[in-house]
């Protein structure tokens, strides 16, 4: 088998073989095959697509490129939850302890930041503390004990996915649906998981801006599922403003409690109650989306779910304490109002923009060596469709250095556009797919 008759293949439009897409990856990952032919190949891809067999070929294969983790220790049936990435998206921090509370073991791998979205590895270290780096065995025990665990990538998992998404980077060969799908899934499926919920993001904020492209995503993630034998139920949400109000670490660390608290804001409760019930119907935990969410819903007000995120934090060595003492997190110098230029209605806010501006004051990275300020961020004073008077606060900017100010605020500024009619209600939740 010749690279060049694989990649004459794909550029005249044929199908794979099984065999054809794991020479390629396996070759791929050896280095016996240069980056040179799969930048050609991709961008065969890119142009000729991929058939449903050929995507779950390919997820396989970068699976089975590196380390397969192995959950079978840990008892029950594992769902894994990932987002495919947005602004303030908090929801991690409040799901992992509330299913987890209903009985559902959760095993987590999550990343840092990069660019205009954060990661839950990061928001979790702003608890002084708190432990990311859990062996592969004290992760198992901690999950069997406490029923949740969240640790950062360990080991050699699909370095077939890591070199050819670097690539991809730069051959203008990242937005092929099946090359997109088959590099989540190939994570989700070497992470062990028996069950994926994945919550598929679009608008200004999210990595796909147009709906009907998520749709498709999210289909094709499903069916890469259904081919391999995860169980995987996708969700799509609304990412045209930030989730929540809090943008930043240690902020977001806050808003998590206090959603667990059931003082959040309503969105983040919504989604974290929505893809929960996704996680228990995919776990066989419940018959009907009704009965589990009334079940979550219950757990979140009688504070168990809040007594589990103690526990939680207290296993992997951090200070439960933050959650009745939320000046043991860490905090920015200084916190500026922004007001409002005029009265009207919010009729949107640009989550790139606040994401950007948030990675810019320090909250992310805009490289993956860059470090970053753990209590710095943006908080929303308003969200779309409020009314903001002349002069009320719009957003509050927690900063450290304040040779940011000017550019920061300006940027958070022209991120509202505010209207003097009231903007039709926005969804939410989009669509459901499984
Ligand atoms: N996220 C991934 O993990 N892979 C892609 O290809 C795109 C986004
Ligand atoms: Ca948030």
């Amino acid at each position: 088998m010749r690279p060049y008759d694989i990649i004459l293949k794909k550029r005249n439009g044929k199908e794979h073989t099984k065999e054809e897409i794991e020479h390629l990856i396996e070759g791929y990952t050896k280095e016996n095959i240069p980056d040179y032919q799969l930048s050609a190949w991709a961008m065969a891809v890119f142009f000729q697509g991929m058939t449903a067999h050929e995507t779950a070929y390919l997820t396989t294969a970068m699976a089975e490129s590196g380390d397969m983790i192995d959950l079978s220790k840990i008892k029950g049936f594992k769902v894994d939850k990932h987002s495919t990435g947005g602004v303030g998206d908090t929801t991690t921090l409040v799901l992992a302890p509330l299913v987890a509370a209903a009985g559902l073991p959760v095993a987590k791998m999550s990343g840092r930041g990069l660019g205009h979205t954060g990661g839950t590895i990061d928001k979790l270290e702003s608890i002084p503390g708190f432990n990311v780096n859990l062996s592969r065995d004290e992760f198992i025990k901690a999950v069997n004990e406490k029923g949740v665990a969240v640790v950062g990538q360990t080991g050699n998992l699909t370095p077939a996915d890591k070199k050819l998404y670097a690539l991809r980077d730069v051959t203008a060969t990242v937005d092929s649906i099946p090359l997109i799908a088959s590099s989540i899934m190939s994570k989700k499926i070497a992470g062990g998981a028996d069950g994926i919920v994945l919550d598929v993001k679009t608008g200004s904020g999210a990595f796909m801006k147009d709906a009907k492209q998520a749709q498709k995503l999210a289909q094709s993630m499903v069916d890469i599922g259904k081919k391999v034998g995860r169980v995987t139920t996708a969700v799509i949400t609304d990412m045209n403003q930030p989730l929540g109000k809090a943008v930043g670490n240690s902020l977001e660390v806050k808003e998590a409690i206090d959603t667990l608290k059931g003082n959040g804001p309503s969105d983040l409760r919504e989604l974290c109650l929505t893809l929960g019930s996704n996680m228990l119907l995919n776990a066989n935990k419940a018959n009907e989306f009704a009965e589990a969410y009334n079940l979550l819903e219950e757990i979140l007000e009688s504070g168990k779910a809040l007594e589990k995120f103690k526990e939680f934090i207290s296993a992997q060595n951090g200070n439960p304490e933050v959650v009745n003492n939320y000046d043991l997190l860490p905090e920015a110098e200084e916190i500026i109002e922004i007001k409002s230029p005029e009265t009207g209605y919010i009729s949107e806010i640009n989550a790139l923009q606040i994401g950007i501006t948030a990675m810019e004051v320090g909250a992310g990275r805009e490289n993956k060596e860059d470090k970053i300020n753990h209590g710095v961020g943006i908080v929303l004073n308003k969200k779309y469709g409020d009314y903001v008077e002349n002069d009320e606060t719009l957003a509050y900017l927690h900063l450290d250095n304040p040779k940011q100010k000017e550019q920061a605020v300006n940027k958070i500024l022209n991120s509202f556009t505010i209207s003097q009619v009231k903007p039709g209600e926005k969804e939410l939740i989009y669509n459901i797919i499984d």
